[in-house]
């Protein structure tokens, strides 16, 4: 059985994108997908993206889907496809000069907190909103981002009616700010939720963009490559 295979079919029947998540994985477990035809991959770490972008062959489309810090942005922001962790508007002000300077649009999903753990990372509803509704008051200041979506991750639980209930969230806020502040704005479609663990219970929430790592790679290594 060929887990990729399965799954990349699986999202094809349903129109959903899949980013397959590489990160720790080897250069040669990356190829190895890369040959099956795959583009799009994600990692969490800038570090990483730079030093596996070299080695990789260049029509690959990176996806960055951990916290992104803003001393970081300017090396990444020419590197990657689409920011999916976008948590505050001091980051988000940051890739927007930044890609101003370098005259690049950059696609950015906004992160949201929708699980029951404490983290540090994501915004909460009302924050998106307060983001959103700033970008439609004065959209001038956004001339270099290109707003795609939202992204969240459900709790680490066993409870799929727990997991289900973030997941509809999500898509309900997702809905809300598309009504209020993006209708008619096509690039604001993507909602980036599911992993290995609940990415079917994701996908029948709404989702059309998926990450998913250990199902394609395997367990992880102990330790990244840096
Ligand atoms: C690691 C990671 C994933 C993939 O996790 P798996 O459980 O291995 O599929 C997805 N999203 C984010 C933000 C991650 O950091």
């Amino acid at each position: 059985m060929n887990s990729y295979k399965d799954i990349r079919l699986y999202c094809k029947e349903r129109e959903v994108t899949l980013v397959a998540v590489s990160k720790f994985q080897s250069i040669e477990k990356i190829k190895a997908i890369y040959d099956q035809g795959h583009r799009t991959f994600g990692e969490n770490r800038v570090q990483e993206i730079l030093l596996k972008k070299e080695q990789l062959p260049g029509d690959i489309q990176w996806h960055l889907i951990g916290h992104l810090q803003t001393n970081k942005v300017r090396q990444i922001i020419p590197h990657v496809d689409l920011i999916h962790s976008v948590d505050s508007l001091r980051l988000l002000k940051e890739i927007q000069k930044e890609a101003k300077k370098i005259n690049r649009t950059t696609a950015v999903l906004l992160q949201i907190h929708i699980a029951q753990e404490e983290t540090k990372y994501g915004l909460r509803s009302r924050e998106a909103m307060d983001i959103a509704e700033y970008y439609s008051q004065s959209p001038q200041l956004f001339s270099h981002i290109r707003f795609c979506g939202l992204m969240g991750m459900a709790s680490l639980v066993e409870n799929e009616k727990q997991i289900r209930k973030e997941f509809s969230e999500l898509r309900n806020l997702f809905h809300l700010l598309k009504d209020s502040y993006f209708l008619g704005n096509t690039d604001f479609r993507e909602i980036s939720m599911g992993m290995s663990g609940d990415y079917k219970i994701a996908i029948e929430e709404g989702s059309t963009l998926i990450r998913v790592g250990s199902l394609i790679f395997g367990n992880r290594p102990a330790t990244n490559l840096s």
